[in-house]
């Protein structure tokens, strides 16, 4: 774990074609929540370096450097459309954009029955963030993954 710090980016972004990893071993003590990318959201496309401090643990050098090429104004990604907040590169898009679980794995060491819970956590870190705890994107993705 990275502490409290954001991570790069959680995007597997505006697509429904991408599966959604594996969810944990149920717990029957607790509602079941399985996360996923919801619309009209975005919050992992505002890259500001200024929020995640710990890049350089978990992105190589040329990652580190993309990364930091794709800050445009106000720390939103360079490739992110604020009209239709989506990716104009998706399927070329990074791979600290993706959740997937081999990606996870190798960034953060998480393991992959583990991604579920890890990737619920980023985009809520990500998305209180940019748009506030409080904002109807949180309200959306709680509902979403059934929070
Ligand atoms: S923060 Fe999460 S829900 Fe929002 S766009 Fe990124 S991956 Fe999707
Ligand atoms: S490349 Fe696409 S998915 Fe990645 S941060 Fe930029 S807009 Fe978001």
């Amino acid at each position: 774990m990275i502490g409290n710090n954001l991570y790069p980016v959680t995007c597997t972004l505006f697509s429904s074609s991408v599966p959604n990893p594996q969810p944990p071993t149920p717990n029957p003590q607790s509602k079941m929540s399985t996360w996923q990318c919801v619309k009209q959201c975005g919050a992992c496309c505002n890259l500001d370096p200024a929020e995640r401090p710990d890049l350089e643990e978990y992105l190589s050098p040329p990652e580190l450097e993309l990364y930091l090429s794709m800050v445009g104004e106000g720390g939103w990604c360079v490739n992110f459309d604020h009209t239709t907040r989506e990716c104009r590169i998706y399927s070329n898009r990074p791979r600290f954009c993706r959740v997937e679980s081999e990606v996870f794995q190798d960034m953060y060491g998480v393991e992959p029955e583990e991604v579920n819970d890890f990737a619920i956590d980023c985009c809520r870190q990500q998305i209180e963030g940019v748009y506030g705890d409080r904002s109807l994107e949180i309200l959306r993705f709680d509902k979403a993954v059934g929070l």
